[in-house]
């Protein structure tokens, strides 16, 4: 028999499970297919982001950190901390309770908002049905009907021919996150944010980490300033970072992998006990529709949408990673409710707010939001800056975190804001304030006159409104404008 929906979500993580739950709330009859299973083959929700991204990442970054600042910065406080000793089987295990505690609520949400899960793969078939195929074994697949069906399932990791994964000594970044041991000398393809992130953790517990990337500039997305100023800094952390180092081949052997790079002219080797492949993800668009849909994909394999997340097909949308923009969970999510809200009013209605901004969450964070110097200038903008460093900040003192600076742009003729990049301790949260400034079109003076609490993290960003202008009180010397 075929069961009937307004709407069928494929693929629970965050770009679908909260275009689910909004419809919900909108009252609109919604089921959500998941595929996932976690270790034990169980099914979960959440998607990359919670299982295998976002959240386990964050959860090792902290316990790294805590691991780092334990050994290395109490004494500074007058901390006795003799014998801090790292079991990684409890860290990974808080690590999974954390997972299993937010899957665990997403859930409890879908119970709430009356929203179905069906456990089990999805694929698109043509007049607005979806093929359902259970995990369930002896369940056979079944037929549905939905007036409107939208795709969010998602991406995968980019494979490397040269680095092919064993699953063991070369893995990607979701092997990364499970390691059982620390790795003497870990090796990383790819100095982008997750191998960035990732290659952090392992650092911090004691690994020496060598980054191998192929393009000769660092994190070319970010600003030309911070990036070079995290270089050094992550290098001082220990972090080897080789730019222009392509890695062309892998050998294994039972202990190690020995991995042959070329940089400029020369072809070098070097070993390494652990390999992680980071170089990049791809849209999850292959078994997600049948060849009669005709469902229309760009050259890249991302579902082809329009800027309402429309597809091609009449009442299928797709949001996410598996749609073109950055591969980042709060965009999907923005695009589910969008999309969720469309479904409802029966018009198309635009992602609410166009500013998003990318972290890096190392130490110290990077985060952005809108343009940096560089683009703006090869686009002949006239603009000012303004910039801080935390090494003026008096509350980044009291946290040992004096590192990095808050750097703002705005047009020389308007003042509006048109980029705001940090470098420094919580950067991930300072970002907020630059995104709701920017959605309200804010000058760099609209910043200046807010009134910023001391001592915080955000007099940084405040001082650097104030210094677009020449005018930045802690810092020595002035620059008119
Ligand atoms: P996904 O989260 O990939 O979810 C798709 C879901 O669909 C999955 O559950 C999948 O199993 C399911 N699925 C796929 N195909 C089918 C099918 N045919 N039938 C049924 N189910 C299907 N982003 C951030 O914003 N911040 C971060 O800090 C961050 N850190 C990251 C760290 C790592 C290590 C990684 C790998 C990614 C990180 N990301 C981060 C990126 C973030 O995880 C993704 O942008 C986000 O998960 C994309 O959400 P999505 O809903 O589009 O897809
Ligand atoms: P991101 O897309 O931010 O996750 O970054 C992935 C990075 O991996 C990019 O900067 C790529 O340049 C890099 N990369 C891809 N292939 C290789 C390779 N064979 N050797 C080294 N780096 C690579």
């Amino acid at each position: 028999m075929t069961e009937s929906y307004d709407v069928i979500v494929i693929g629970a993580g965050p770009a679908g499970y909260v275009a689910a739950i909004r419809c919900a709330q909108l009252g609109l009859h919604t089921a959500v297919i998941d595929d996932w299973l976690d270790a034990q083959g169980s099914p979960v929700l959440g998607g990359t982001c919670l299982n295998a991204g976002c959240i386990p990442s964050k959860a090792l970054l902290d316990s790294s950190e805590l691991y780092y600042r334990s050994l290395h910065e109490c004494a500074e406080h007058g901390i006795r901390s003799d014998n801090v000793t790292i079991d990684i089987a409890t860290m990974m295990a808080r690590k999974q309770r954390v997972v299993g505690t937010l899957t665990k609520g997403i859930a409890t949400l879908f119970q709430a908002n009356d929203i179905t899960w069906l456990k089990g793969h999805g694929c698109l078939l043509d007049n607005k049905r979806v093929r359902f195929t259970p995990h369930e074994s002896g369940r056979n697949p079944e037929t549905l009907d939905a007036s409107n069906i939208i795709l969010a399932s998602g991406s995968q990791p980019v494979e490397l021919d040269a680095a092919p994964l064993d699953g063991e000594r070369i893995i990607d970044s979701t092997g990364a996150l499970e390691l059982p041991e620390i790795p003497q000398r870990l090796g990383v393809i790819g100095a982008g944010v997750i191998g960035l992130e990732l290659g952090s953790v392992w650092r911090r517990l004691g690994a020496e980490v060598i980054l191998l990337e192929a393009q000769d500039s660092f994190l070319p997305m970010v600003d030309e300033q911070i990036s070079a100023a995290a270089f050094k800094q992550f290098t001082q952390q220990g972090l080897r970072i080789r730019l222009a180092t392509r890695v062309v081949s892998t050998q294994l052997s039972a202990a190690e992998v020995r991995v042959h790079y070329v940089h400029g002219e020369d072809e070098q080797a070097l070993t390494v006990d652990r390999l992680i492949v980071a170089v990049g993800r791809k849209p999850r668009s292959q078994n997600l529709f049948a060849p009669e849909c005709n469902l229309l994909l760009d050259e890249r394999g991302y579902v082809h949408v329009d800027e309402y997340c429309m597809t091609n097909l009449p009442g299928v949308y797709a949001v996410g990673d598996l749609v073109r923009g950055p591969m980042l969970a709060h965009k999907g999510a923005e695009e589910g409710v969008a999309v969720a809200e469309s479904i409802a009013a029966g018009r198309e209605i635009s992602v609410h707010g166009n500013r998003i901004p990318s972290i890096v969450y190392t130490f110290p964070e990077i985060a952005w939001v809108g343009q940096t110097e560089q683009e703006l200038r090869t686009l002949g903008n006239s603009i000012r800056t303004g910039m801080f460093p935390f090494a003026a900040s008096g509350r980044a003192h009291a946290m040992e975190a004096p590192q990095g600076m808050a750097k703002i742009i705005a047009d020389a003729e308007t003042d509006q804001i048109l980029g705001v990049h940090i470098l420094g301790p919580w950067a991930s949260e300072l970002i907020a304030e630059a995104v709701l400034a920017m959605e309200f079109s804010a000058s760099s003076e609209d910043i200046a006159r807010t009134i910023h609490a001391h001592p915080t993290l955000s007099e940084a960003l405040h001082e650097a409104a104030l210094a677009v202008a020449g005018r930045a009180i802690h810092l020595g010397r002035r620059r008119m404008p």
